[in-house]
């Protein structure tokens, strides 16, 4: 038996390419360990939208040369830092095997393959018409109820800040027949609830001719019995259309949260962003989802420090934030990447600015997200049954529809199930509560 050990930096989409990864190289033999002493494969899938993420993986790469020198291991690198720098990472690290570009995960067996017979170090970056990953089966880890479901990948926008668009490459979207496909096979294997992927997943089937848009294709998936829920990420705001807002409030299986990036609220900072929305729209769409669907649960990235953005503009942020209450943000200081466009630009802001703004912002989220937890108490929501506490046995979790985590009490029998709960306390990342039976859901 060969074991594989992963190393994952970034976001939900990387996650899912290192499932993949998994599943590629299971077919080949080798069985997933948390033990990175026993492996004999380790590959880091990496992430360089976010320094501090490449930070990690560089330091992690750092590491792993005494693994080397102490016993015979294939060592990879995979994901945007792997495309962005190619075969410079060989040159650069004598302990590296293999760097697998964002296009290549379907050659990942054989590359392995290669290297473990004759130990040639092979860097593979090139950008394919069609992404084959995308067609890559992987199905449900043990137990697991919820599961992941690319259903396009790349991006057309370039943003001024995003390197994305330049490693993952242009748009693409899978065929929605195959998208349905894989869904059922998932259901039939247990799976309850699925989260479709995509940098922007609103132009789903935009650059695939005749295809269902991304509304039709929620409708699609709302009829596939087993599903019992529908996630989606990541929304641009400017292609969030009214069809799909719509969808909200007429496909019962589709969830009542949406991740809907913002950026900043200053309209002089979105143009320079090049996000293509002022904040007026942004709010304007906030209004019409909660028309179509009150009570949705709003999340958003949000960044700081962007070049140019001078206190007004902050300041602008947070009334945009005082006006939607998010129910969570996500949010960062701007880091100047190699590649993106803002790196030319004037008005950088200095770090104790950025790190100021950035710890008023997250208090001001944090004050949010306890307000709209806290205005679930006392209310029942469908949780759906994830898993067993780690610390304690009689513990479950899971999430409801809007996506917070509702922990009580129970034991494994539940997982997979919905189950009314009552809320009976509200933290800043989690709510407790109390099993109800036989009552109506009143909140989502
Ligand atoms: S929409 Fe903008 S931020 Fe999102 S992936 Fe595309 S370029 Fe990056």
């Amino acid at each position: 038996m060969k074991y594989l050990y992963i190393q994952t930096f970034g976001c939900q989409m990387n996650f899912h390419d290192s499932d993949q990864m998994a599943a590629l190289l299971e077919r080949s033999g080798y069985r997933i360990t948390d033990d990175l002493a026993a492996s004999d494969l380790v590959i880091i899938n990496t992430c360089s939208v976010r320094e501090k993420a490449e930070q990690k993986a560089h330091s992690f790469m750092g590491r792993l040369g005494k693994l080397k020198r102490e016993r015979r291991v294939i060592i990879g690198i995979a994901g945007c830092l792997a495309q962005q720098w190619g075969k410079e990472f060989l040159a650069r690290i004598p302990h590296l095997d293999f760097v697998l570009g964002t296009h290549n995960i379907h050659r990942l067996p054989e590359i392995v393959e290669e290297i473990e017979k004759s130990g040639t170090r092979v860097a593979e970056t090139s950008f394919h018409e069609k992404v084959k990953s995308l067609e890559i089966y992987t199905p449900s880890r043990n137990g697991h109820v919820t599961s992941c479901v690319t259903i396009m990948q790349g991006c057309n926008n370039f943003c001024s800040f995003c390197i994305v668009p330049h490693l993952r490459g242009r748009e693409e979207s899978r065929p929605s027949g195959h998208i349905v496909d894989e869904i059922r096979r998932l259901a039939a294997s247990g799976i309850r609830e699925v989260m479709l992927l995509g940098q922007n997943v609103n132009s789903y089937g935009n650059t695939l001719a005749g295809s269902p848009g991304f509304p039709e294709l929620l409708a699609m998936i709302n009829d596939i019995e087993g599903v019992e829920r529908i996630r989606f990420t990541t929304s641009h705001p400017k292609d969030l259309s009214e069809d799909l807002m719509k969808c909200f409030g007429s496909l019962e299986k589709l969830c009542e949260h949406i991740h809907l990036p913002v950026q900043s609220g200053s309209d002089r900072v979105l143009t320079r962003m090049n996000r293509r929305y002022t904040s007026e729209e942004y709010l304007e769409k906030v209004r019409t989802l909660r028309a179509y669907c009150p009570g949705i649960s709003i999340s958003s990235d949000i960044i700081v420090g962007f070049p140019g953005e001078e206190e007004e503009d902050f300041q602008k942020t947070i009334d945009l934030m005082e006006k939607v209450i998010f129910d969570t943000s996500f949010s960062f200081k701007y880091s100047a990447r190699p590649g993106i466009v803002a790196q030319e630009f004037e008005g950088r802001v200095d770090e104790k600015t950025k790190s100021r703004r950035l710890s008023l912002l997250q208090a001001v989220q944090e004050r949010h997200t306890l307000q709209v937890n806290r205005s679930l108490v006392g209310g029942i929501v469908d949780v759906l049954v994830e898993s067993v506490s780690r610390n304690d046995a009689f513990e479950i979790t899971g999430r409801s529809r809007s996506h917070k985590i509702v922990n009580f009490s129970g034991d494994s029998s539940s997982i997979g199930r919905i189950v009314p709960v009552r809320i009976t306390a509200a933290f800043a990342h989690s709510l407790r509560g109390e099993r109800e039976s036989g009552r109506e859901v009143t909140q989502c």
